[in-house]
């Protein structure tokens, strides 16, 4: 497998590619059909981060990566779908709702370089998750291990506040993303447009859903059968800013829900 100068595999042939080397996908259907194609987490990166589908998130989210804000003027903004962070033997996946304009849509990583990502990046360390409780740049040395983080929209979205069909034009990416995590076990969903945006993702992976649909709340637990064995939802409210300075999410409660994570990918019950 080969690699170019920018160290993207190239695993793709026959896709119309952009100036930077990222295969494009212009259309919802163009999404499912790559997301459905796509055999390897590492490929699926590379899709996710070439995808142009949702017209209002790429005015944005370019738009955000030229005029920056002021204190990181200086620095390179990603401006493009901020892919997953996370091996694929994760036994553990945590959704959060789409990256901040000035957080991973600077980074180019998931919840790297805001409030929220302090939050998360910190507890997944105390959870012994991560190997170091920051995530501030590619390349600083974070380590994950048992986990996997991603988003249900992969475009920082203006108001932190996707629509509807953007959310839905972006869901095959989760639904790949979680199908090729063969290990998966839990899933910690952070807020309640995540714990929305991931029933029809798990009734497209053939997952029997629950009538009436479990309502979202901090702690929140629901076990699923899925194809590969049981499947367990855990809320958490999100680690937006509103929710960690208002004290509506504090580190005990953020800790108890990986915590629970934890305990049932170990089988532990
Ligand atoms: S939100 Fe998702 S589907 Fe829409 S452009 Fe971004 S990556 Fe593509």
């Amino acid at each position: 497998m080969g690699q170019d100068a920018a160290g993207r595999c190239g695993l793709l042939t026959g896709v119309a590619r952009d100036a930077d080397g990222y295969p494009v996908t212009r259309s919802a259907a163009g999404v499912a059909r790559g997301a459905a194609a796509t055999r390897d987490l590492t490929v699926l990166d590379e899709r996710i981060s070439g995808c142009r589908a949702c017209p209002r998130l790429v005015r944005w989210r370019e738009e955000v990566a030229v005029v920056k804000r002021a204190s990181f003027r200086d620095q390179d903004y990603w401006g493009r779908p901020v892919p997953g962070l996370g091996a694929a033997d994760a036994r553990i996946a945590v959704v959060g709702l789409a990256p901040a304009a000035h957080g991973g849509n600077r980074t180019g990583r998931v919840f790297t370089g805001d409030r929220s990502g302090d939050w998360i990046f910190a507890a997944l360390w105390r959870a012994g998750l991560a190997n170091q409780p920051t995530s501030t740049h590619m390349g600083d040395g974070l380590e994950l291990t048992d986990v996997r983080i991603c988003a249900a929209v992969r475009c920082a979205p203006p108001a932190n506040a996707p629509t509807p069909e953007e959310r839905d034009t972006c869901s095959p990416w989760l639904a790949r993303e979680l199908e090729l995590l063969p290990q998966l076990r839990v899933v910690v969903v952070l807020g309640g447009f995540g714990w929305t945006a991931l029933w029809p993702v798990l009734a497209g992976a053939g997952v029997p859903l629950p009538r009436p649909r479990p309502t979202f709340g901090h702690g929140a637990e629901v076990t699923l059968t899925a194809p590969r064995g049981p499947l367990t939802l855990l809320g958490s409210y999100h680690v937006s800013q509103q929710n960690t300075f208002t004290g509506r999410l504090t580190e005990p409660m953020l800790d108890a829900v990986l915590s629970r994570a934890r305990e049932l990918a170990a089988g532990e019950a």
